[in-house]
This record gives C-alpha cells, sequence and structure tokens, in this order.
C-alpha cells in the first residue's frame, strides 16, 4: 500500500523534474491537497536544526544522546525540519545526503513547520539527479541503505541524472 503510493508519487516527482526550478530557492508549491497538506519542493542543504538555532541563540545541544534534528536549510535561511519517517531516513543513514545541494519533494502540514520527504534528489553542475540505491542482482530500486530486500546483498548508491533512469 505505502509503496504503491510512494510509486505513483516518484512518477509526478519525475515530471516536476523535467520542469527543471528556476534559480530562486524558495519552495515551490506543487499542490494543496483536501486535507490541508501542501506538496512543495525545496532546495537547500541538510543541517541540524538544534546546532544551527545554537550559533545564534545558545540552546545547548545534546545531539549525542537526543539524536539530530535534520533539516533541509535554503539559501535564505529557512529551515525545515524533517520528520524521521523512514522516507527521509537516508539523511540519517548516509552521509552523502549530508553534503549535498538537495532538491525535497515534500508535504507540509497546517500548525507545523516539518515536513515530510516524498523523494530527494540533488543538483550536481546545474542538473537535477536522483538519488536511490539499487540492487544490480535483482534489478531493484530502493530509497535507503541497507540489505536488498529479495538477496540481501547490499544495495549501491547511484545518483543518475533526473529522468534517465527507467528503473525508478
Ligand atoms: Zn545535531
Ligand atoms: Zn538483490
Amino acid at each position: 500500500m505505502k509503496s504503491d503510493r510512494r510509486s505513483f508519487i516518484a512518477a509526478s516527482v519525475l515530471s516536476v523534474g523535467a520542469l527543471s526550478f528556476p534559480a530562486s530557492t524558495r519552495a515551490v508549491e506543487i499542490s494543496v491537497n483536501q486535507d490541508g497538506a501542501k506538496e512543495i519542493s525545496i532546495r537547500g542543504r541538510v543541517v541540524c536544526l538544534t546546532e544551527e538555532l545554537d550559533k545564534t541563540f545558545n540552546v545547548m545541544p545534546d545531539c549525542a544522546n537526543r539524536g539530530h534534528v535534520y533539516s533541509i536549510k535554503t539559501a535564505e535561511g529557512r529551515i525545515y525540519p524533517l520528520l524521521p519517517t523512514d522516507s527521509a531516513a537516508a539523511v540519517w543513514m548516509d552521509q552523502r545526503f549530508r553534503v549535498r545541494d538537495l532538491q525535497v519533494t515534500g508535504r507540509s502540514f497546517p500548525e507545523s513547520d516539518f515536513i515530510e520527504v516524498i523523494n530527494f534528489q540533488s543538483w550536481v553542475d546545474n542538473r537535477l539527479h536522483d538519488l536511490y540505491y539499487f540492487c544490480d542482482v535483482c534489478m531493484i530500486t530502493t530509497f535507503k541503505p541497507g540489505p536488498c530486500e529479495c538477496c540481501q546483498d547490499p544495495v549501491v548508491f547511484r545518483e543518475t541524472p533526473a529522468g534517465e533512469n527507467s528503473q525508478i
């Protein structure tokens, strides 16, 4: 059920990616759902909200014990904390997601700043790329590292120009 929704959303993400985003790094609203949630696209880099706030407000982070509050910070300085969902797991699990210029498709909700990640992409040489993991044996794509759900071999990180990979 969940994976059906993901693949449906991934298809819409690809079509949005093909539009190529303007230079602006503001959140782009893709759609508003009847329940009030908005599908948005934001460009930025991963930061820890606690550590960011500590720079100015001295909030005394305890990330080692409490965990990082990973967030997307845009070039304008707006910070969107990420809900710790399975769809966002790669940020916690793979350092590569924390050093890239990301384009994040997600849902934002009324009364909250947190966003639910739907999909991560990256910018490389001004070109949008898809980020995913792949099992070469089973030809299976996944969105987080770990053993392949089919053969249990570790899946391999991939970053390919958006829209060029027919496997996702
Ligand atoms: Zn932290
Ligand atoms: Zn496999």
